[in-house]
């Protein structure tokens, strides 16, 4: 065991190609090597990650091709002490890289654990006030291999990939530049030596290496060994001559972590900080889980599984690919962390494992693409998952509130393409609404409709403060009925697909009529007695005639609305057409050519829309009220939040109308 170590690194920087580092890694190199950031012990945790995926990665690849693995089919993480040399070395025969792997995954930002740390960085040096950024946050992120740097002044990396007969050394003093040479002799998979910094002396330590891999390290499933090799303190005047019994004899050689997959291990007997870790190293993230599903299905088909929810919202939640992240092992083998099938995309919060026994072990990827077995797999995870969420919202509603506003938008892309969980998902969905700050779900939704009401309002909007400020809530918020604000862009696909909750159906308040006669609101005598329907406003037939008149083709139609109190005007779309906001994104993506006209509708309670109609019932109105029209328009549309089509000629007919209001006589 202690062989591989044996060869104390002659340093020799001479030969080999000398390469920049991608810019943005010598910043991050910069950060780490400066940073005063306290936990330096994690660089031992992304190490041993790293090495625990090349042997997942190597034995997955022996399954089809056992020659790779050949002649050293135990895999292991031998992590070696040498105080001589005052290096540290973390080695795996796993499966390795070559030169071009070695320039890129070692030479540019590569992960997007690492990715997501740099742009998060940006962010607090943009918000501080002295424009610095917040280092610490690397303990959040993790910075992967390159936290080696925060403990060493120099990182050499021997390595030879699998199957292949050169060995490769890659060193660098992480300030801007590294080498690559050829490395004869480099046996199977990966050593990273660290020459450790002047003040990084403890990680000599034996103990102090047992403790860190306990805590960061324990779920690993490969053996992580320790060896210590012999200082030759205990026999000075023997050090020049290092031979076979000197140096290279190992003081200790133990196995330091448990060494059995997490998953497998009885659910009691792993306590929170190793679902912690071993949380952080599959999802290669930093936050912590929300959520711990540990489960083994029993039966027809056998599976484990050990799921977690994220607290946090990953960065690329949205990425168009919408990957699972949840890895699929076979009898505790690594298969794929890239199984289309394992899960539907709506879950694609989630991440762990899930270790089928059926399985054959050399499942190809077009076998896993209609496998039955799968196809249970998955029924039954998702089923396990969304009973499991069903509970929290019952048991813990504010946690669950946290889940549904980093997850929600996700999970509601299940209400559009999953047919067969649509009832459950409905119940799990919570909105925003008018009616406090809290969310709502449907069933409280229509717990609470006034009597008479009959649908599920909604508005839905490019962002819930838009949505809380449009005018057409105006009249649901008087009577006191409800309207979920919906602010995701799928909320504009689910919604007509998914139709009724139960046999309430959704409606949206920017399109159609209103319809808000028939529903009773909180005070209704009292409204009632206010109400005493304003005597016909005179003049408002004529007035939307003259509008009509003026607008032409730009507007579907004018109407007097029953949902405006406060605003003059707004805009809604015909019933059957498409809606508001849909018309909005299918435009902003240039997917909607023309733009369907909408309709107008005027507030006959207003004191504009009162004088107007006034104006309008008399001689020279046409006249006199030439423009009205396209000013109520063009504000209906600044209501909107859109842009009005014509600035110039905007300008001109308010300029126009001012004047005559501002007229001397
Ligand atoms: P991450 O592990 O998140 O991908 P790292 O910075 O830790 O990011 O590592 C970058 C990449 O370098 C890895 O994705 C992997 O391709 C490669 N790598 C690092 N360590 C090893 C190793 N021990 N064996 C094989 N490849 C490795
Ligand atoms: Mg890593």
């Amino acid at each position: 065991m202690a062989k591989t170590a044996k060869k104390k690194s002659g340093k020799k920087k001479t030969g080999g190609d000398r390469l920049q580092f991608q810019a943005e890694v010598g910043r991050l190199l910069d950060i780490v090597a400066n940073s005063l950031y306290s936990e330096k012990e994690i660089f031992l945790r992304e190490l041993i990650s790293n090495a625990s995926d090349a042997c997942d990665r190597l034995r997955h690849a022996a399954l089809t091709a056992p020659d790779l693995a050949a002649g050293d089919p135990d895999y292991k993480i031998a992590i070696t002490i040498d105080r001589a040399a005052n290096t540290l070395a973390v080695a795996d025969n796993g499966i390795g890289m070559n030169r071009d792997d070695l320039v890129d995954d070692l030479g540019t930002i590569a992960r997007s654990g690492t990715a997501a740390f740099m742009g998060a960085l940006k962010e607090t040096e943009a918000k501080s006030e002295d424009g610095t950024a917040d280092v610490n946050l690397i303990g959040q992120f993790g910075v992967g291999f390159y936290s080696a740097f925060m403990v060493a002044d120099e990182v050499t990396v021997t390595t030879r990939k699998a199957g292949e007969t050169s060995g490769w050394r890659w060193v660098s003093d992480g300030k801007g530049e590294f080498t690559v040479e050829a490395a004869d002799g480099a046996t199977r998979g990966t050593t990273v030596t660290m020459v450790l910094k002047d003040n990084a002396g403890e990680y000599l330590e034996p103990a102090r290496i047992r403790h860190i891999v306990k805590t960061y390290s324990d779920h690993v499933s490969f053996p992580i060994l320790l060896t210590v090799l012999a200082t030759g303190d205990e026999d000075e005047g023997k050090d020049e001559t290092e031979d076979e019994s000197g140096t290279g004899e190992a003081v200790t050689d133990e196995i330091v972590n448990q060494a059995s997959a997490i998953w497998a291990r009885p659910k009691a007997d792993i306590d929170e900080q190793t679902h912690k870790e071993f949380y952080h190293h599959v999802a290669h993230a930093m936050d912590d889980p929300w959520l711990t599903l540990h489960f083994k299905a029993e039966g027809m088909i056998e599976y484990t599984g050990l799921l977690y929810v994220p607290t946090a919202r990953p960065f690329d939640i949205f990425h168009p690919e919408r990957k699972s992240h949840v890895k699929l092992y076979v009898k505790r083998v690594f298969i794929t962390d890239d199984c289309e099938a394992l899960l539907p995309s709506w879950l694609r919060f989630l991440h762990g494992v899930v270790d089928s026994e059926d399985l054959p072990l050399n499942v190809s990827r077009e076998l896993l693409q209609n496998n039955p077995v799968l196809t249970r797999i998955r029924a039954g995870v998702t089923s396990r998952v969304l009973n499991e969420l069903t509970a929290r919202a019952e048991k813990d509603p504010e946690g669950y509130a946290a889940f549904w506003e980093a997850f929600g938008a996700v999970v509601k892309e299940g209400l559009y393409e999953d047919f067969e969980h649509r009832e459950k998902l409905l119940g799990l969905a919570r909105f925003n609404g008018t009616a406090d700050d809290e969310l709502v779900g449907l069933a409280d939704y229509v717990g609470r409709m006034k009597e008479g009401q009959e649908a599920i309002y909604y508005i839905t909007a490019d962002d819930l403060a838009q949505a809380r400020r449009s005018p057409q809530l105006e009249g649901f918020r008087a009577k006191g009925i409800e309207v979920l604000l919906l602010a995701d862009p799928i909320d504009e696909f689910w919604l007509p697909s998914v139709g009724v909750y139960e046999t309430k159906p959704f409606k949206s308040v920017t399109r159609g009529g209103a319809d808000l006669a028939d529903i009773k609101s909180e005070d209704a005598a009292e409204a009632d007695e206010k109400k005493e329907e304003p005597k016909p406003t005179e003049g408002l037939d004529a007035l939307v005639a003259l509008i009509k008149l003026e607008l032409g083709e730009a507007v579907k139609d004018v109407r007097r609305s029953d949902r405006l109190t406060d605003s003059a005007v707004c805009l809604v779309a015909d019933e059957g057409d498409i809606d508001m906001n849909l018309q909005r994104l299918l435009q902003q993506h240039n997917q909607l050519e023309n733009a369907l006209p909408r309709i107008l509708e005027i507030n006959p309670t207003h004191e504009l829309v009162r004088r107007l109609a006034a104006g309008a019932a008399k001689d020279g109105a046409q006249d006199r009220l030439r423009d009205v029209g396209y000013l109520l328009l063009d504000q209906a549309r600044i209501l909107e939040g859109e842009t009005v089509p014509d600035p110039v000629a905007y300008a001109k007919r308010m300029t126009s109308v001012m004047t005559a209001a501002f007229a001397e006589d």
